[in-house]
């Protein structure tokens, strides 16, 4: 098999011909929603008949699913807009939408973790609570390698490929560039870009985002990843240890502060906020990957910048910690914390909503 897709060869000439048709005063809108699995992204597209204003102007829509119905379950799921953005495939005056999925009682549908998170983050809202979230990725090619790895074999070990410039410390620049291009185009906060410590493992942040904004942003640039991946005939895969043996894994580090943070003698609040994490430290583990804590063990061992998925630890400048306090941070008394523990794959709504209920709403442990 070749390692990229067939349809990222076909000719992007013809593409740019049909790209380039005027549309009228019409308006294109993607429809994004995250599907039964909780993890992966569906899209589908609907003509409106004038560019949209904002969220309210995109009228809700619904999917059939024919397969993965619950039982005795009768027709369509809802998809209810919640978030707009420009759409950078095709350009002004076409959008992207992020949705919410209800189901046919118009109830939160199972894989709608963003109900219950915006609760949460309703109800902490005047603590102005600020995320930041580090996505790692690993390009793969369709052959099930890390991207540019040799056939059936290893590349030289880690070292020099953390921030690596240059042919042969970097892989597949070109897909990180445009996607991020793409998240500034579209309005999704994109923070910064770098290349990671594994051979085609890279790392973009989303934030600083307050609220619901970091989940709903962070779900829009992974949309976007798998869209310029595709186009490029090549996988991101977000499993937060793709490779065994000596080499990184991926995780999603989310910084997080309040205003009290922020403020002068915040460190009080960050040390406050470090204790009450610390006795909820199981609850956060579950919380953490798509599956309660399993996928975490993999990458969780106390080697590559990581703590033990089983103790808690807190630590200035500390990356081998659950919880780091930047330097800067420590040295100003205020400012932010960084948690380590969440996955490439974890649900951003259910890692800010852990975040948010244990620190600020005093939520604690019940089993
Ligand atoms: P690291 O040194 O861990 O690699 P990065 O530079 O990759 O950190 O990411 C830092 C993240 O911290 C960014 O997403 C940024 O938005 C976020 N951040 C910065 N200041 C704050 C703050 N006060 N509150 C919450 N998040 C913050
Ligand atoms: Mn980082
Ligand atoms: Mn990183
Ligand atoms: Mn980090």
């Amino acid at each position: 098999m070749s390692s990229v897709s067939l349809s990222s060869q076909l000719d992007k000439v013809q593409l740019q011909r049909y790209l380039a048709l005027p549309q009228g005063g019409l308006c294109l809108v993607t429809y994004v929603w995250i599907d039964h699995t909780g993890e992966r992204l569906c899209c589908k597209n609907r003509t409106l008949d004038c560019e949209p204003g904002s969220i309210e102007d995109i009228p809700e829509w619904n999917f059939g699913c024919p397969i993965h119905q619950p039982e005795g379950y009768k027709g369509d799921m809802y998809l209810i807009p919640v978030r707009m953005f420009r759409d950078p495939f095709t350009r002004d005056p076409n959008k992207l939408v992020l949705c919410e999925v209800l189901n046919c009682y118009r109830e939160p549908a199972e894989q709608n973790t963003r109900f219950t998170c915006n609760k949460a983050m309703e109800a902490a809202q005047h603590f102005q609570p600020w995320f930041g979230m580090e996505q790692e990725y690993v390009l793969q090619g369709m052959d099930g390698h890390p991207y540019s790895w040799p056939q059936g074999g290893f590349p030289g070990p880690q070292g020099p490929y953390f921030c690596g410039v240059g042919a042969g410390r970097s892989f597949g620049r070109d897909i990180v560039d445009s996607h991020y291009k793409a998240c500034v185009y579209a309005g999704v906060k994109i923070f910064g870009t770098n290349a990671e410590c594994m051979p085609s493992q890279w790392e973009f942040q989303v934030g600083t985002c307050e609220g619901i904004e970091m989940p709903d942003h962070l779900w829009m640039a992974r949309f976007l990843l798998h869209r310029v991946c595709e186009d490029f005939g090549v996988i991101a895969n977000l499993d937060p240890k793709p490779v065994q043996g000596d080499w990184s894994g991926s995780g999603c580090h989310t910084n997080f502060s309040t205003e009290a943070m922020r403020e002068e003698g915040g460190m009080k609040f960050i040390e406050d906020a470090i204790e009450k994490l610390e006795k909820r430290h199981a609850h956060h583990i579950r919380c953490y990957d798509m599956h309660g804590g399993e996928d975490n063990k993999r990458r969780l061992t106390g080697a590559h910048e990581t703590a033990s998925i089983d103790q808690f630890s807190a630590g200035t400048a500390n990356r081998g910690a659950s919880i780091r306090i930047p330097r800067r941070v420590d040295k100003d008394g205020r400012g932010y914390f960084e948690d380590r523990r969440p996955a490439a794959n974890c649900d951003p709504y259910v890692v800010t909503e852990a975040i948010i209920r244990t620190c600020l709403l005093g939520e604690i442990d019940s089993d």
